[in-house]
């Protein structure tokens, strides 16, 4: 069955409000990200259509395969999936945003593809659950590796992104987004320079509300907006 993208958008964009009203916080404070995986470009143009223009892909390879299709559209694109070493360049030349930076060599590497162009805007992972099967830093690392990229020039460190486990009762995962935030918190107070830690990238559709409900200025989700995928990626 299609689902109506704009009208998915609408009611996301709806629920952001009302979560931030809630708490306190002014809506355009939350940046919304469609992650669009697995949909073919022209939902990618639906969205866009209905005012999107922030889109996410979780892979190098798939965005690269869509995008000639998205040529002119005046859209920002991030990465929001683990990255290997060997993508590091093709990734440079296709976002301008990586939500997913976990080690200092894959930093290095994104910053060697062009150290002399535009800084690329990324955001540390952190796996805060310790899930062995996720990607991330650890938070032992965390600090270290803000430090690092903080060094490299055309890198601008925004802040810290999460993909906590997954709980059917959402409000189980509550303490991860706090923990997030206060993890960017005690980065922020070392006050390195070029680290601003003012993005916290956490809440997909199962649980964006609470996410912006402890401080998320992104929010990346998916399935709201485009509608169940097929595949489990
Ligand atoms: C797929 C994905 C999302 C979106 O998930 P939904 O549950 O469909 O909203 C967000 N972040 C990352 C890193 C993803 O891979």
């Amino acid at each position: 069955m299609e689902s109506n993208i704009a009208d998915n958008l609408a009611r996301v964009r709806e629920r952001i409000e009302t979560a931030c009203s809630r708490s306190g916080r002014p809506s355009g404070g939350v940046k919304l990200v469609g992650i669009s995986k697995t949909f073919p470009a022209e939902r990618i143009r639906q969205a866009y259509e209905a005012g999107l223009r922030d889109f996410g892909e979780n892979r190098v390879q798939e965005a690269a395969s869509k995008r000639p299709e998205l040529a002119g559209l005046n859209a920002t694109w991030h990465l929001v999936g683990h990255l290997q070493s060997n993508k590091a360049r093709h990734a440079r030349e296709l976002f301008s945003w990586v939500h997913s930076v976990d080690s200092e060599k894959i930093a290095r590497k994104l910053h060697e593809a062009a150290p002399d162009a535009a800084p690329l805007q990324v955001l540390l992972e952190v796996n805060l659950g310790e899930e062995p099967s996720k990607f991330g830093t650890g938070e032992s690392e965390v600090m270290r590796l803000a430090e690092q990229v903080g060094s490299m020039p055309s890198l601008e460190l925004r802040g810290l992104m999460t993909v906590p486990p997954f709980f059917e009762d959402a409000e189980r995962v509550r303490p991860f987004f706090a923990r997030l935030r206060e993890l960017a918190g005690r980065i922020a107070a070392m006050k390195l320079p070029s680290v601003s830690m003012r993005d916290l990238s956490m809440g997909m559709s199962h649980d964006f509300e609470i996410a912006i409900e402890e401080g998320a200025t992104i929010v990346r989700v998916g399935t709201a907006i485009f509608g169940k995928r097929d595949t489990k990626v």
